[in-house]
């Protein structure tokens, strides 16, 4: 790896050397998750200003002199990255801010922020030789991988508990992943494909304790830095599960401003919905998260006992930003905005982020005229049943013109 120099514990600061082939810290366990460090004068010197605005490569691996690939990501040929940044006018007037855009990675290969991991997997699986990527997940992880492992002709290992949403596993069987069914429930099919993994030599695709996943997740930051041409928003507001996408954004925007690509990290919000919020319950106590039973209609955000809580609880600290909580019926309001004013249509915990920049605007914890972004981080697509939640087709009419009109009258069009 080139680009790597060093990984170093996120909890007590030990340095790991990145030949040992350990993810997590040798002292702390799986807690003490790891940093990966660059040579970021190297860095400086190979990212500027001019030589982004020359390079017409849009994905993720623009940013190679911050990532810790070495040539596997050219067995990648779908693009992951460059998701567009989108002005909402309407609603930042609406919510009496200054500006307000909305990072939509609903629009990726598989429509989900996830592919900006499972593509620094698959690199660093061609790499490494392997004969397949593995992972444990009912949702937007599996999927990404199955995506992105097809494409590069590489095998995915996917244990599935015995729940997974429908849309989800529909892009596993249609990507053609291998599929090992469990019948348990999510912690029990993340053990037994973790020992799998180590015995099989499978490349381990598993947030919290691969450090080069969030690796990937910190581009969403790159590149929102790089489209403000270096002038930070106020505040960036994402959903939270793990943790991993949250506390990835802090090491993105700190690198950026370590490159003199931006000028100060902007304050990070991570949501979390009220029946699963270990962190926000962590950020308050300033303690360890406790883990819980979760319940949210917000399946992708819907984690217990969160696996990348070092990260996450840093970014919230380091940035003065926040992990705050939202209920599912604000989750829900938020996909129906989000959907009716700005066209960007999220699954619900892709808007959890923006239910809670809506809550923090009437809480007084985001000040009027602030400049914000919101991440979208999965498509609508990926959950369209959220959507009875607030709408439903009308009755079909009779097939003639006065039963139109009166139709139309109804939608006040006549
Ligand atoms: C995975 C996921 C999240 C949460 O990411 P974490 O890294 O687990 O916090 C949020 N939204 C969507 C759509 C996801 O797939
Ligand atoms: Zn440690």
């Amino acid at each position: 790896m080139t680009h790597v120099i060093g990984l170093r514990c996120v909890l007590c600061g030990r340095e790991e050397p990145p030949e040992s082939g350990r993810m997590v810290c040798a002292r702390c366990g799986d807690d003490g998750t790891l940093d990966v460090e660059y040579d970021l004068g190297e860095a400086r010197r190979a990212l500027t200003r001019e030589s982004l605005d020359a390079d017409r490569d849009r994905s993720i691996w623009r940013y190679r002199a911050l990532l810790p690939v070495s040539g596997g990501e050219a067995r990648l040929p779908l693009r992951v990255g460059g998701t567009p940044l989108v002005p909402a006018e309407r609603l930042a007037r609406a919510l009496g801010l200054g500006a307000l855009h909305v990072k939509d990675d609903g629009r990726m290969p598989s429509a989900s922020l996830k592919d900006r991991a499972s593509a620094v997997a698959v690199a660093l699986a061609a790499e490494a030789g392997a004969r397949a990527v593995a992972c444990a997940s009912t949702g937007n992880a599996a999927s990404s991988l199955a995506t992105l492992s097809a494409a590069a002709g590489m095998r995915s290992v996917i244990f599935l508990p015995e729940a997974a949403p429908l849309a989800k596993l529909a892009q596993l069987l249609a990507h053609g992943a291998d599929l090992v069914r469990v019948r348990a429930g999510y912690d029990t099919a993340f053990d037994l494909a973790a020992r799998a993994t180590v015995e099989h030599g499978f490349y381990p695709r598993n947030t919290g304790t691969n450090p080069y996943l969030s690796e990937g997740k910190k581009t969403v930051a790159l590149e929102i830095a790089e489209d403000m041409r270096g002038h930070a928003p106020d505040r960036v507001y994402v959903g939270a599960g793990d943790g991993c996408i949250f506390g990835s954004l802090y090491k993105g925007f700190r690198e950026m401003v370590a490159i003199g690509l931006l000028d100060r990290v902007p304050a990070l919000v991570g949501v979390q919905a009220e029946g699963a919020a270990p962190l926000a319950r962590a950020f308050v106590s300033g303690g360890r998260p406790e883990p819980i039973e979760p319940s949210t209609i917000a399946d992708s955000i819907s984690v217990g006992r969160p696996r990348d809580w070092a990260k996450a609880l840093r970014a919230a600290r380091a940035s003065g930003g926040a992990i705050r909580t939202v209920a599912d019926a604000e989750i829900i309001d938020a996909v129906r905005v989000l959907a009716r004013e700005a066209g960007i249509f999220a699954e619900p915990a892709g808007a959890a982020g923006f239910a809670g920049l809506v809550a923090d605007r009437r809480e007084g914890r985001c000040p009027e005229g602030a400049a914000a972004v919101v991440i979208v981080t999965g498509s609508g697509l990926k959950d369209p049943g959220a959507v009875a939640r607030f709408a439903a087709a009308p009755e079909p009419i009779a097939p003639e013109t006065r039963a139109v009109e009166t139709r139309l009258a109804e939608l006040g069009l006549a």
